[in-house]
């Protein structure tokens, strides 16, 4: 594919498409009959949005199905298992009870583990005078996720997205907060916290002037501990012209730089896919942009079948990345839910990719780390395969535990090239792994294996 060379002041609006008017796209429509009504059984069980921006400059419509942005934001087939596919196929075409097709829709989102890692409970912290905050997750103890009820959404859908259920209605706003007086009451409460994750949905959703109200309240509040705001985004891949062209694009880096004025650091944790999505002039400007104020843009990415499984391009990626004066930092094991026998690669195979694209780069771009499973008792990392007196096992070791001792000790499990999850492993040399009994105890998880 060659990328028309855009120029970057052009100032196109946002035009979203969903379930409701993806026939309208030209694109689509010259797709068959059978193509488009794929896309509707899926869509109507999986979240689904795209913009204009992804349609017309990041994906290839002369390598449909295959193009690595299609399959990241268009419904596929192979999302739902076939008897998923099959029960709401059935359904749209017997039925168009708008209610009878959410409950089939409902009936197989629960059958798709919607609340992987113990999120709805595990993390969700409290305040002193006995206020549950549904709106934050505190999971490990330097940094604390902000959900601001603004950002419950995101400028197109990722379909592999482990946040799914909240765009379909699941969760509505169970994952929300309003009001920043009592993030920073719970600040207060926790010195031990350094940095804050505003997250979502994608928190760059957000008019700049409603993002201002938070960000002056925490940095108005002058919280000794807190060093780091960082911004969990897709925005720079999904619609660069935040930072460009929109109208309040200027007010958006205005306060980025006030965050970095006023001496804390601004960590925008950016979400890149593919090589693609840091092709267009639009994307490189507003990367410009961004860093110009002060901020530093670190990025991740999950490993997906079907959109990065390559190792050469992740090598591409991140050499890229760094070029543009982006730091590599995460790159992810897609998670134990929604369309994870989709998009789920082995943890042998997601090792030797991570492998092979980091004996490519530089130092500058060894900065990453993974690949990371964010499982119930933290961040496992597949550090790799090596034979202990003549077994064969997989080394991991935590990059970020429940525990914070947890982080760093080296353990084993018994080799499997089948297993995609943490859960799917078997401690060798021992019944347990090593922290299975805290987790147990402290926290009432039992691993499944
Ligand atoms: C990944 C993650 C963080 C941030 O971890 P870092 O390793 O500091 O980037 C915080 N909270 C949760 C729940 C996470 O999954
Ligand atoms: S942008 Fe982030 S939160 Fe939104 S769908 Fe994609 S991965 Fe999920």
């Amino acid at each position: 594919m060659t990328y028309q060379e855009t120029v970057w002041d052009e100032s196109p609006s946002l035009k979203s498409y969903t379930l409701a008017n993806f026939r309208d796209i030209p694109q689509i429509q010259k797709l068959s009959e059978q193509t488009q009504f794929e896309m509707e059984v899926i869509g109507n069980v999986l979240p689904f949005k795209v913009n204009n921006y992804v349609i017309e400059q990041l994906i290839d419509w002369n390598n449909i199905p295959n193009d690595p942005m299609f399959v990241l934001t268009f419904p596929q087939k192979g999302m739902l298992q076939p008897e998923h596919f099959e029960k709401m196929s059935d359904t749209l075409k017997t039925s168009s009870d708008k209610k009878e097709i959410t409950n089939v829709a409902n009936e197989i989102r629960l059958q798709l583990n919607p609340h992987p890692a113990g999120q709805m409970e595990l993390n969700v912290p409290t305040l002193k005078d006995g206020t549950k905050l549904y709106g934050m997750q505190h999971k490990y103890k330097e940094t604390c996720l902000f959900f601001p009820s603004q950002s419950q959404t995101c400028h197109a859908y990722c379909s592999f997205c482990f946040r799914w259920p909240q765009f379909v209605g699941m969760d509505e706003m169970k994952f929300a907060m309003k009001e920043g007086e009592q993030l920073v009451q719970y600040l207060t409460e926790h010195p031990e916290i350094t940095d804050v994750l505003f997250t979502g949905g994608d928190p760059m959703i957000m008019k700049a002037k409603i993002f201002s109200k938070y960000i002056e309240t925490l940095i108005d509040a002058k919280l000794p501990n807190l060093k780091t705001i960082r911004i969990g985004t897709k925005s720079l891949s999904y619609w660069p012209y935040k930072f460009l062209t929109d109208e309040d694009s200027e007010q958006m880096l205005n306060i980025f730089k006030k965050v970095t004025k006023n001496g804390l650091h601004l960590a925008f944790m950016a979400h890149f896919n593919h090589l693609i999505e840091l092709s267009t002039n639009s994307v490189k400007r507003a990367i410009q942009e961004v860093r110009a104020t002060g901020a530093q843009i670190r990025t991740q990415s999950p490993l997906l079948a079907h959109i990065n499984d390559d190792a050469d391009m992740w090598a591409k990626m991140w050499t890229k990345q760094v070029q543009l004066g982006c730091i590599p930092y995460y790159m992810f094991v897609v998670r134990d839910t929604g369309a994870q026998h989709y998009f789920g690669i082995s943890l042998v195979k997601a090792q030797e990719i991570f492998r092979e694209a980091y004996k490519k780069v530089s130092g500058l771009g060894r900065t990453v780390r993974g690949p990371s499973m964010s499982a119930t008792p933290g961040k496992v990392q597949v550090d790799g395969v090596v034979k202990v007196h003549g077994e064969k096992v997989l080394a991991l070791r935590f990059l970020q535990g429940r525990n914070p001792d947890w982080v760093q000790r080296p353990f084993f499990a018994k080799y499997d090239e089948n297993a995609i999850w943490l859960d799917d492993l078997k401690p060798a040399f021992e019944e347990k792994f090593f922290f299975e009994d805290e987790l147990e105890q402290k926290y009432h998880v039992k691993m499944s294996h």
